[in-house]
């Protein structure tokens, strides 16, 4: 199956990554139920549902005209509507498109929630642009996505580059182009337009939720614990803060040009104004704040922790971060980020006994709260802070025990690789059963 998933999609070396990773857990569950072999339900699964590529024209602020690439990978519905982020960043094309929704179908299907799996982008470089030109890309991508969106049909939210003010000039130009309110239509909305509490802060403290249960499990507590955390955006931010609350010290965090060591605990009131509020660069946290330093060459990986928190982008910690983060006595790694731990790296690391935490379990809490934003938009309601804050905690702690039941189930006890792509397999491919062959 898997040679017949590269030669079909060739060159796009992420998306086979991510397959490889879930087709090696499968295994046992194809022993156990020869019915998902009879109806090709593996196969099935491999193949997106539908993917588009489109133009995306725009001038930038000197009249020049612009050309970026727009994808969105529809690539399940069995349980729900297509439900996954949008990324704008140089290095999107079509494989890191395809291995994010790939991904997506599991996770969203891990959450229990009713949402099936896509992922889109652009190559597009926010960095640098200003706002008009950001909001006059966005506009242009939304006038050929519009047309396969929808509220019962694919509901994007943000991802790498796209947050809420991206999110904003593509619903305003989606509500223009069609003269509907349809607020289900995305995720990660501001909160006075349709936006539920908690989605910002969501995907970093679902991470900290994860962990946390991970320590619980083997008797253990953040409180006193040293905490690396690589990123300084959405995910990253709000892992910190929560790690924090809940008595961790969290002595680094990064971005593309470097990281910095603060052995004090990162402020993150500093942070957020420097990395969030100002779009700058993580150099001026060690230039403003004197128990911090800043490296620009060397790994992040190299500071030694109880906890690593990979928050940043796909394939950021490898092999050799690995053997050094055992060395340096690290004991759980749990992926914020999506893929953020090579295929050898998660080996080296569960051969020593780590205890691992994959993407599609660890970082599900994003989805899941986009997820509680659509049955707020449904429902023309929209709930507290607190309240929204206990449903994530809930879902991450069902996550967490779905993971490790299932792990038991097929004799493979605290892998959560194993646990977490069985889960999310079984349930969408049950409901693929049952749907026929479509
Ligand atoms: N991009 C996020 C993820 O990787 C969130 C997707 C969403 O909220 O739809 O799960």
């Amino acid at each position: 199956m898997f040679d017949e998933v590269i030669a079909r999609n060739p060159g796009e070396i992420e998306f086979h990554q991510a397959v490889r990773e879930v087709l090696e857990s499968l295994g046992p569950v194809v022993a156990k139920h020869p019915e998902y072999a009879d109806s090709e339900v593996i196969r099935r699964l491999c193949e997106p549902e539908r993917q588009i590529i489109f133009r995306v024209p725009w001038t930038d602020d000197r009249a020049r005209v612009q050309l970026n690439r727009g994808f969105r990978v529809e690539f399940n519905s069995a349980l729900g509507p297509y439900k996954g982020g949008l990324r704008f960043h140089p290095s999107v094309y079509l494989g890191i498109v395809k291995f994010l929704g790939f991904e997506q179908i599991f996770k969203n299907s891990l959450s229990g929630l009713p949402i099936g799996g896509a992922k889109g982008g652009s190559d597009f470089d926010p960095k640098g642009r200003s706002e008009a030109e950001v909001m006059r890309f966005c506009q242009s991508f939304m006038t050929e996505l519009y047309r396969h969106l929808g509220e019962y049909t694919d509901v994007p939210a943000g991802d790498i580059g796209v947050g809420g003010r991206e999110i904003g000039y593509m619903f305003g130009q989606y509500k223009r182009i069609t003269n509907r309110y349809e607020s289900g239509t995305f995720t990660g909305k501001g909160l006075s337009w349709g936006g539920s509490q908690v989605r910002t802060e969501a995907t970093g403290y679902g991470t900290a939720f994860f962990v946390k249960e991970m320590l619980k499990a083997s008797a253990e507590s953040f409180d006193g614990k040293r905490v690396v955390v690589s990123g300084s955006g959405n995910v990253a931010t709000y892992a910190i803060e929560k790690v924090h609350q809940f008595g961790a010290r969290v002595v680094a965090c990064s971005d593309s040009s470097g990281y910095v060591v603060d052995e004090a605990g990162i402020d993150l009131d500093l942070l957020k104004e420097i990395k969030i509020e100002r779009r700058g660069r993580i150099d001026e946290y060690a230039d403003r704040r004197a128990s911090a330093s800043f490296i620009s060459d060397g790994s992040i990986w190299d500071v030694p922790c109880d906890v690593a928190l990979p928050c940043a982008t796909q394939n950021e910690l490898d092999d050799e971060n690995a053997i050094r983060l055992i060395k340096n006595g690290c004991r759980v790694v749990a992926e914020g980020a999506n893929m953020p731990t090579t295929p050898r790296a998660i080996h080296t690391l569960r051969d020593a006994g780590v205890r691992f935490g994959p993407g599609k379990a660890v970082n599900a809490g994003g989805v899941a709260t986009s997820a509680l934003e659509m049955q707020q938009n449904a429902s023309r309601d929209s709930w507290t802070f607190d309240y929204t804050e206990e449903r994530l905690s809930e879902i991450m702690t069902s996550v967490h025990h779905r993971c490790l039941e299932t792990a038991d189930e097929y004799g493979a006890p605290n892998d959560y690789v194993v646990g977490a792509n069985i889960a999310g397999f079984t349930r969408v491919a049950d409901a693929m059963l049952a749907l026929g062959v479509i």
